[in-house]
C-alpha cells in the first residue's frame, strides 16, 4: 500500500540526484550526515559513484581535481553548518585556481535559523557561500532542482571556471513532486562551455609582435590545461619553435623534455624574453606581477584569458587576447599564414646552453647517494620510478618537496600533474589523489612533506576503503619546512617548526590494509616506489631525510617577512 501511495511521486533527493546524472555528474564526494544522509544513499544507488571521504575540504578537492582533469564539474556533498565550512575554504581554493566544482551543501530548517532561534547547526548557508565561490543558490523547492543544476553546471564550467555552492535545506529535502511532472521538466544546457574566439584583429597584432621579437617567449599556464589545448600548443611550439615556460599545472601540455622547454632556465628565459605570449596564467605574484629584476625591463606582454578582468591586473598589457584557449591557439596557427613568425636558432641556443649548464650543476645532487638523505637524492630515485611510469598522475604538496619536486620530476602528458596551486596551500594533494584516481582510474603518485600530508593524512583511509591505486610517498624531515630549528622556549617543548622526525608514516596504511614501506637511501626509495606503483594498489613509501633538509619557506623565502628585532 505504501507503494501505491508513493509510485508516481518522486522527492527532492532522487529529483537533484536524477538531474545531476542528467548533467553527466558522475561522482559525488563527501562526508555525510543531517540532513543529507538519504540524498547520498539515493544518489548511489541510481549510479552516482559516491566516494566517501573523511574530510570536507577534502571532498571537495577531490571533486575540483576531477573537474581540471575533466573541465566537468563533479559534486562535493556536506552537512550542515561545521561541514559546510569546512568545504568552504577549499571552494575558494577552486576559485582561485579556476575548477569547476559544484559543493551541495544540506542545511537546517530555513524560518528557525532566520529567526535565529537557536536550530541544530544553523546557519546562513547560501549568503555564507557568496564570496567564497561564482555564484550560490539555495533549493526552496523541489521545482528549482533542474534550474539549479542546469545553473550550477553552466556556471561552474564556462568563462573563467570555479565553484558553485548549491544549498539544500532539510525543509526541501522532503518535498515530492509528481513524477510525470518532474520527469517534464528536467533539462541540460546547450554546450555548457561554449567556444569563444577572440578578435580577429587581437591575433594579427599578436602575431606581428612575435614576428618583431628577438626573444620571443611563450608562457603556458594551467588554463591552457584546463581548455586541454595541448595540440594546439604543440603544434604552435612546432611550427615557430618558440620556447615556452611551463607553469606547474601546465608541465606535461608539451613534454617537459622537449628542447624548447626553459623549465631548466626559467631565470635567463624570463630575464631576456622581449615579447612574452602569455597563455592561460595569471601575472600574479608566481610571476611577480610581470614587474622587477624576473623580468627584461623592456618587455611586452600579449595575453591570452577568457576573463577580460584579468587583463593589466598588475602592469600593462601590450596585446590583450580576450578569449578560449582553443581558438586562439587555433586562430595563432592559422594566422601564422599570413604573418609567418619563427623563433630564432642563436635564442634557442642561448637557451639550451643554459639549460645544459644547469643540468649538469643539478644532476649529481640528484644522483648522489648521500645518507641522511636530502630532497634532491631522494626525488631523484622517484623520477627513475617515474620516468618508467610516465602515465601516472602526480599530485604534489609541501615547501621543498613541492618545490624540488615540479624542478627534479618531469611530466610528459597533458594534466598530469596536480598541485598546491596559485595560493600555494596545503592540504590539497590527498583530496586531489583520490579524484584523480576515481575519475581517471590511473595510477596516481602522491609526493608530500611531512608537514603538508597531516593536513590531509587521513584520506589514506579513504584511498584503502576503496581500493585505489594511489602511492602516498611522504618525504619526512620532521618539521614545517626542516626539523632541526631550535627550540626558543623555557619549557623544553620543541620548536614551533617541529614534528615528530622519528616517526614511520607508512604504519598509517597499513592500520587500513595498505602496504606501507620505509626508505632510508636513494636505492631503497627507487625500489619500494617502483614496488609500491607497480602493484596498483593503495601504498605508502616514508622516505627519511635528515632533519637539516631543505630550506625554511621553500623557494619561496623572500616572501617571509624577518622581524627587524629577530625571534628572540
Ligand atoms: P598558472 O598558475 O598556471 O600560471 P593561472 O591560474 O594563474 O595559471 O592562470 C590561468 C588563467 O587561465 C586564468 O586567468 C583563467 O581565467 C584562464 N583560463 C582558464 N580557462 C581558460 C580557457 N578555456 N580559455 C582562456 N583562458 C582560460
Ligand atoms: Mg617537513
Amino acid at each position: 500500500q505504501g507503494d501505491t501511495a508513493t509510485e508516481n511521486i518522486t522527492d527532492a533527493p532522487h529529483y537533484l540526484a536524477e538531474a545531476l546524472l542528467k548533467n553527466g555528474v558522475k561522482h559525488m564526494y563527501g562526508v555525510v550526515g543531517i540532513p543529507v544522509t538519504d540524498f547520498a544513499r539515493i544518489a548511489q544507488g541510481m549510479g552516482i559513484r559516491y566516494i566517501g571521504m573523511r574530510h570536507e575540504e577534502d571532498a571537495v578537492n577531490a571533486a575540483a581535481a576531477e573537474g581540471f582533469l575533466t573541465g566537468r564539474p563533479a559534486v562535493a556533498l556536506t552537512v550542515s553548518a561545521p561541514g559546510f565550512l569546512n568545504g568552504v575554504g577549499a571552494l575558494l581554493e577552486a576559485t582561485t585556481n579556476g575548477f569547476p566544482v559544484i559543493m551541495i551543501g544540506g542545511s537546517s530548517t530555513r524560518h528557525v535559523v532566520d529567526m535565529k532561534e537557536g536550530e541544530y547547526e544553523g546557519l546562513d548557508q547560501m549568503n555564507y557561500a557568496k564570496p567564497f565561490t561564482k555564484e550560490s543558490f539555495r533549493l526552496d523547492k523541489i521545482e528549482d532542482v533542474p534550474l539549479a543544476v542546469a545553473r550550477a553546471v553552466r556556471i561552474a564550467s564556462s568563462g573563467r571556471p570555479g565553484a558553485v555552492y548549491l544549498d539544500f535545506p532539510d525543509g526541501t529535502v522532503g518535498q515530492t513532486m509528481p513524477k510525470d511532472q518532474a520527469e517534464a521538466q528536467l533539462w541540460t544546457p546547450v554546450d555548457p562551455n561554449p567556444a569563444m574566439p577572440p578578435a580577429q584583429a587581437s591575433i594579427d597584432k599578436a602575431l606581428e609582435l612575435l614576428a618583431g621579437a628577438k626573444h620571443p617567449l611563450m608562457l603556458i599556464g594551467k588554463g591552457a590545461s584546463m581548455a586541454q589545448a595541448e595540440d594546439e600548443v604543440r603544434e604552435f611550439v612546432k611550427a615557430t619553435d618558440i620556447p615556452f615556460q611551463p607553469m606547474s599545472m601546465a608541465k606535461g601540455l608539451v613534454p617537459d623534455d622537449d628542447p624548447h622547454s626553459t623549465a631548466a632556465c626559467r631565470g635567463l628565459a624570463l630575464r631576456t624574453a622581449d615579447v612574452v605570449l602569455l597563455v592561460g596564467a595569471r601575472l600574479n605574484w608566481m610571476l611577480s606581477f610581470g614587474q622587477g629584476k624576473t623580468w627584461n625591463p623592456d618587455v611586452k606582454f600579449i595575453q591570452i584569458d577568457i576573463d577580460p578582468n584579468e587583463i593589466d591586473n598588475a602592469r600593462p598589457i601590450a596585446c590583450p587576447v580576450v578569449g578560449d584557449i582553443k581558438s586562439a591557439m587555433t586562430m595563432l596557427n592559422e594566422g601564422l599564414a599570413k604573418t609567418p613568425f619563427k623563433a630564432s636558432a642563436e635564442w634557442l641556443q642561448m637557451l639550451q646552453a643554459d639549460t645544459a649548464k644547469n643540468d649538469a650543476k643539478f644532476a649529481p645532487k640528484e644522483s648522489s647517494d648521500t645518507v641522511p638523505m636530502g630532497h634532491y637524492n631522494a626525488l631523484g630515485a622517484i623520477k627513475k620510478v617515474y620516468d618508467r611510469h610516465p602515465d601516472m598522475i602526480l599530485t604534489n604538496e609541501g615547501a621543498n618537496s613541492l618545490d624540488d619536486c615540479r624542478n627534479i620530476i618531469d611530466i610528459y602528458q597533458p594534466r598530469h600533474r596536480l598541485d598546491c596551486g596559485t595560493w600555494g596551500v596545503m592540504g590539497c594533494a590527498t583530496g586531489y589523489a583520490i579524484g584523480a584516481a576515481v575519475t581517471t582510474g590511473k595510477q596516481v603518485l602522491y609526493i608530500g612533506g611531512d608537514s603538508g600530508f597531516g593536513f590531509d593524512g587521513m584520506e589514506v583511509e579513504t584511498a584503502c576503503r576503496y581500493n585505489l591505486p594511489i602511492t602516498f610517498v611522504v618525504l619526512n624531515n620532521g618539521g614545517i619546512y626542516r626539523g632541526d630549528f631550535e627550540n626558543l622556549g623555557k619549557d623544553g617543548d620543541p620548536s614551533p617548526l617541529t614534528l615528530t622526525y622519528d616517526a614511520h608514516y607508512e604504519k598509517m596504511i597499513e592500520a587500513f590494509g595498505g602496504t606501507g614501506y620505509y626508505a632510508t637511501t636513494p636505492q631503497e626509495v627507487e625500489d619500494m616506489v617502483e614496488k609500491a606503483v607497480s602493484s596498483g594498489k593503495p601504498s605508502f613509501v616514508h622516505v627519511q631525510l635528515a632533519d637539516y633538509a631543505g630550506k625554511e619557506s621553500g623557494h619561496i623565502g623572500n616572501l617571509n617577512p624577518k622581524p627587524v628585532v629577530g625571534p628572540l
